[in-house]
């Protein structure tokens, strides 16, 4: 965090690590920020500790493409990520800070016959459960995004796209400082550069965590520690059903025009999009093999650029300026895993892989009446770690990403 940020920004840090919280966080990245907040401000539960190894919103939360949307392909998730869309319009009015919220439109490409049919069957769910998306034909998407090749370069037609209005995007470690600020000025501990290196045990019991900082007691321990949790799970002897993949993404210098929506392609691959600076975001897949590394590879950049500017071919004229990496928590099934882990008193908030950003509100939130309340709330209830083990998987593939 820079000096400016300091300054702007109200985070008032504590001076010591306690020996005891009620909670301890681990991970100070948006979900484990914005569940510290929605417990101080929702449940007036402040004996809390964020504890971050290296600065908040280190991991993937600073280090995303930033798109919030809710279209996704089965009912429980649409509900959720409608949620937490919404949550996103009030967030400005909520923290009192500029997080540069702009709902933009979300398209949604279908370059084959089968692409239409997934395209027309997500607008369908998307709006049966109450999340508007619509199938638009190539004359409006041609309206919405004049930039767009219809031809696809003559390789990849574009035959329709599914239309979802209330995409938006919002400035990424703008939201992990307003969550930060929020719960910290009603006196939630964050500590940076503390590290949790093991657990404290009774028994089976998850009584605490030991750091870089000493011993730490805690009611409740929660994880959310983004593509590390397999390693932290492990120190409990805990096996999720999580692997780590890295992904990658690039931003170009300014497009001196303005480019409206939000454009996807999963035959393609690839997403792009524009920031208030004016540059082009452009995302993809997450790399096949898991790694925990954050080496960003040229492979990546020419195959990306090659696919995006297929698309949209002024990409062709503009410069890469920046390329990094983020390790992803890909869970088994695409859908996120909330709540009790089967070790008492642990808790988990996890495989976000490469969709978690526009959860931070929902997922902040409902963790926090989880913690507050000891119940699971009804609209996380379907994406606790027991589906996997009662054979009720939340498969969602086709809309985690750009597959
Ligand atoms: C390139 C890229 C593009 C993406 N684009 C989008 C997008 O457009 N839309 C979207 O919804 N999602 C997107 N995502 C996914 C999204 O960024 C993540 O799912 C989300 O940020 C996860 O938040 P988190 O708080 O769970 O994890 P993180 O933000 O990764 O935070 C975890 C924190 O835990 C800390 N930590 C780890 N181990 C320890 C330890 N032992 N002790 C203490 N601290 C520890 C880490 O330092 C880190 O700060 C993208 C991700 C990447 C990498």
């Amino acid at each position: 965090m820079n000096e400016a940020v300091e300054r702007l920004v109200d985070l008032r840090w504590p001076s010591q690590v306690k020996s005891a919280y009620d909670v301890v966080i681990i991970g100070g990245g948006g979900h484990g920020l914005a569940t510290a907040y929605y417990l101080a401000t929702r449940h007036g539960i402040t004996n809390v500790a964020v504890i971050e190894k290296g600065y908040i919103g280190s991991g993937n939360s600073g280090r995303n493409t930033t798109i919030i949307r809710a279209n996704y392909g089965i009912p429980e998730a649409v509900r959720f990520y409608q949620h937490s869309l919404e949550m996103y319009g009030r967030l400005e009015q909520e923290t009192g800070r500029d997080v540069m919220h702009a709902t933009k439109g979300l398209l949604w490409i279908a370059h084959s016959e089968a692409g239409v049919r997934q395209e027309r069957a997500r607008a369908e769910i998307n709006t049966a459960f109450g999340s508007k998306t619509e199938y638009v034909d190539p004359k409006t998407i041609q309206d919405i995004c004049p930039q767009l090749d219809m031809t696809g370069q003559g390789v990849w037609p574009i035959y329709g796209a599914s239309y979802h209005p209330s995409g938006a995007s919002a400035r990424h470690d703008r939201v992990v400082w307003a969550y930060a600020e929020g719960a910290m000025r009603l006196g939630v501990h964050v500590h940076q550069r503390t590290a949790v290196t093991g657990f404290l045990r009774d028994g089976d019991r998850v009584v605490g965590v030991e750091t870089t900082a000493g011993s730490i007691a805690a009611g409740v321990v929660v994880s959310a520690v983004g593509g590390h949790v397999t390693t932290l799970a492990s120190m409990v002897g805990l096996r999720l059903p999580i692997r780590t993949h890295q992904l990658q993404a690039f931003v170009t210098n300014r497009y001196a025009q303005a480019f409206g929506p939000i454009v996807a392609s999963s035959g393609l691959g690839v997403y792009a999009s524009q920031p208030a600076k004016g540059e082009m975001l452009i995302g993809a897949e997450i790399d096949r093999a898991p790694a925990y590394a954050y080496d960003a590879g040229h492979s990546f950049l020419r195959s990306c650029a090659f696919r995006s500017i297929a698309l949209l071919p002024f990409l062709r004229d503009l410069r890469v300026l920046r390329q990094w990496t983020g390790v992803c928590d890909m869970s088994a099934d695409y859908s996120p895993i909330m709540g009790f882990t089967g070790v008492p008193n642990l808790l988990v908030t996890t495989g976000w892989g490469t969709w978690g950003f526009k959860a931070i509100p929902a997922g902040g939130e409902q963790m926090a009446e989880l913690i507050a309340t000891g119940r699971t709330p009804a609209l996380i209830a379907p994406f606790a770690l027991d589906r996997f083990a009662n054979d009720r998987t939340m498969a969602d593939r086709g809309s985690a990403g750009t597959h």
